[in-house]
């Protein structure tokens, strides 16, 4: 491929400024979880290295299916994460190389490329400068890291603190030679962020700090995270982003986290029994477009489906709709057979006519 095949797409901001949504496929830890390519627990991404060929297959499965944005595979790829299971030699290795594979997807999809941050999950001990600074250094590699490999903006998400979500933002201001940001904080029980402000405030100071689209991913589900988004867009002005995970939460287990199954136990991270229904995912899409969310994603349990869920709920047709559901061309569902003992045995209908 040369640079002239490279179809060039309109940037994140000047999207958003004309009012349109932009699709966001996340959740690559608990896809490779699922498939048995990363550990649950530590939830480093060393399948970048051990099985690029997979971690491409996977942005273009879900470019196929609708996003509009291909997220470098870097979420917990920081040097504490990599100091916690002994390799921070490859620190470096495995973020050039996500990038580069989802810049050259990117590339060849006509889609955006954004760098990824996360939360260091480091204490916030008021007055602790060293552990600030650590956290400085630690989203600074990572940012001068993604603008060499050419992000077309820069991710820092599923932050708890307030204050983590400052000076991350700081740092890709600094280092991010004009990147775009876009900044995402968590919340579980509580709607306030783990420094006790209510988020709808905290996300309102991270705008204002110069954040081009803020909001909330992962631990809540699209039931729980979108009444708080309501009231984020009473404080926020710009862009919001939502981006929940997949799971049926509910007021009593709001967050992933908190889910318990038949037994009273918390199955997390195993929720497979707890999906939302692609209907689910699609009302969620209606609901973005109504409080006017525009940069519209999900985050853990994810799935190809749900995306292009997304992408039809908002008007439009991914590759991937080609192999939409059409029951009317199945043996069992087809009109043709309505009232037959056929369907009557396979539905337990019971107005059967006699054919
Ligand atoms: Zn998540």
């Amino acid at each position: 491929m040369t640079t002239s095949d490279i179809i060039k797409p309109m940037g994140l901001v000047e999207r958003l400024a004309a009012g349109e949504s932009v699709i966001v496929a996340e959740g690559y830890l608990f896809e490779f979880e699922r498939r048995g390519y990363l550990k649950a627990g530590h939830y480093v991404p060393e399948v970048v290295l051990q099985h690029p060929d997979l971690v491409r297959q996977l942005h273009e499965e879900f470019v196929h299916a609708g996003s509009d944005v291909v997220l470098a595979f870097t979420y917990y790829a920081h040097r504490e994460k990599l100091r916690f299971i002994d390799r921070e030699d490859d620190l470096e290795k495995i973020n050039r190389t996500a990038l580069r594979i989802a810049r050259q997807v990117a590339n060849e999809t006509g889609t955006l490329m954004a760098g990824n941050l996360c939360n260091t999950n480091l204490p916030m001990t008021p007055g602790d400068e060293n552990t600030r600074q650590k956290i400085r250094d630690i989203m600074k590699e990572q940012v001068l890291w993604a603008v060499e490999e050419g992000a077309d903006y820069i991710v820092l998400e599923t932050i708890g603190h307030l204050e983590e979500a400052l000076i991350g933002l700081k740092v890709i201001q600094e280092f991010g030679k004009g990147l775009p940001a876009v900044v995402t904080m968590s919340i579980h029980i509580s709607e306030n962020s783990f420094d006790d402000v209510p988020i709808e405030d905290a996300l309102s100071q991270v705008e204002k700090a110069g954040a081009a689209v803020v909001g909330l991913n992962c631990a809540r589900g699209p039931s729980t995270m979108l009444p708080v988004m309501k009231k984020i867009r009473q404080t926020c002005k710009g862009p919001l982003a939502a981006l929940p995970v997949t799971f049926r939460v509910s007021n009593e287990e709001p967050t992933m986290q908190t889910l318990t199954d038949e037994n009273g136990k918390r199955p997390y991270p195993a929720l497979e029994a707890h999906l939302n229904s692609r209907e689910q995912i699609a009302q969620f899409a209606k609901d973005c477009k109504e409080i006017g969310i525009q940069y519209v994603g999900l985050c853990c349990g994810n799935m190809a489906c749900y995306i292009r869920t997304i992408a039809e709920t908002l008007g439009r047709t991914p590759p991937a709709s080609k192999y939409s559901p059409n029951m009317d061309e199945n043996s069992y569902t087809r009109e043709a057979i309505y009232n037959s003992k056929l369907h009557a045995r396979v539905f337990k209908t019971k107005h059967v006519v006699n054919t």
